[in-house]
């Protein structure tokens, strides 16, 4: 049951619902001479992004094997647009242009992608934002096991997080595969024939090029897939990024984390699907957020060590 239904449905003399913006963790007494405390989960319906922010902290400093699963939300501060927000990339690409099917079907489409890649595609000039600089820390701080990503864009790594701790579900721009032979290619070097070719093929096998992120209606690369489900089913606090939570099986992980036992904390512009099943949402920009998180975390370690 959504949690706004189910305060409306009890009354105040179960518990006690103080109008604040998170999902939180509160005794309550359920008689009035009861010694015994039920806990429930209440929303509170709050702007304080620090003491929100302090809250994950706590949950972070407190966890021993913390995921951070990120989406396109977390790299829109650094200027690459997401899918869903207005404005998104739906708003001015055609959805069916990014399906394996016509890419390999469509010589036009391929043209037309490698014309958008050209003039720099989707990620021109991105750098890391303040989100994933922070999240970079947490690695550095002792208090990350794995990034899960959604993302294609390379800007975990680049804000410093290790590569074998960052599993991309969907690909990497910076690479081109060979549907042909399945080689590799840095996405660089085949950018620089685009000034003689118009749709380049694979130097090895001629067979059809594409960047080495998936598709829709391709498969995922399994290894990574296996990994990220393995770290989704073990960790015991779960972060979400940045994501609608709407693309799949990405979008699983969530709930293999909470079904296993994690506590899941959401920080996000736009309501998600899982929200009802977060200890916190924090409905604001990650680049505000996760810089104010690292450093209550920081904090934390530092006045358990001195
Ligand atoms: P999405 O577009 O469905 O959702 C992004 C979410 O992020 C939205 O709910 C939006 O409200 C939120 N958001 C936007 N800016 C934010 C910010 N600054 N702080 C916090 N939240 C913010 O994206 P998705 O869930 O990642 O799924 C879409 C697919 O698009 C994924 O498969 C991903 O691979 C791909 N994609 C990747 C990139 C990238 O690599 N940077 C960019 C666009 C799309």
């Amino acid at each position: 049951m959504p949690v706004k239904e189910f305060m409306q449905q009890s009354t105040w003399g179960e518990f006690t619902a103080i109008q604040f913006g998170i999902l939180t963790f509160v005794p309550q007494p359920t008689s009035i001479d009861s010694r015994i405390f039920e806990y429930w989960w209440l929303v509170m319906e709050t702007n304080d992004l620090d003491y929100l922010c302090d809250r994950v902290a706590a949950l972070i400093a407190g966890a021993n094997r913390v995921v951070v699963f990120t989406g396109a939300g977390v790299s829109t501060e650094s200027g690459i647009p997401d899918f869903r927000s207005p404005g998104g990339i739906w708003s001015r690409f055609d959805p069916d242009d990014f399906t394996i099917d016509k890419f390999m079907r469509s010589s036009e489409t391929r043209k037309l992608q490698w014309q958008m890649l050209r003039e720099g595609g989707l990620l021109k000039d991105a750098e890391p934002n303040a989100a994933h600089y922070a999240i970079a820390e947490l690695e550095k701080l002792g208090k990350l096991t794995c990034v899960i990503t959604q993302n294609i864009d390379n800007l975990h790594q680049r804000a410093g997080n290790s590569a074998d701790r960052v599993f991309e579900l969907h690909g990497n721009m910076q690479w081109v595969r060979c549907m042909g032979c399945g080689n590799r290619f840095p996405m660089d070097d085949i950018l620089r024939r685009l000034d003689r070719e118009e749709v380049p093929d694979c130097p090895f096998c001629h067979g059809i090029l594409k960047p080495d992120a998936v598709f829709f209606g391709e498969a995922l690369p399994q290894e990574t897939l296996n990994n990220a489900i393995h770290h989704s089913r073990n960790c015991d606090l779960f972060i979400v990024i940045g994501s609608t939570l709407v693309v799949y099986p990405a979008a699983y992980m969530p709930m293999y984390a909470v079904e296993a036992g994690a506590k899941l904390v959401i920080i996000n512009l736009m309501p998600t699907p899982m929200d009802s099943r977060a200890v916190v949402v924090i409905c604001s920009k990650a680049g505000e957020a996760m810089p104010k998180i690292t450093e209550g975390v920081r904090k934390r370690l530092e006045s358990r060590s001195g």
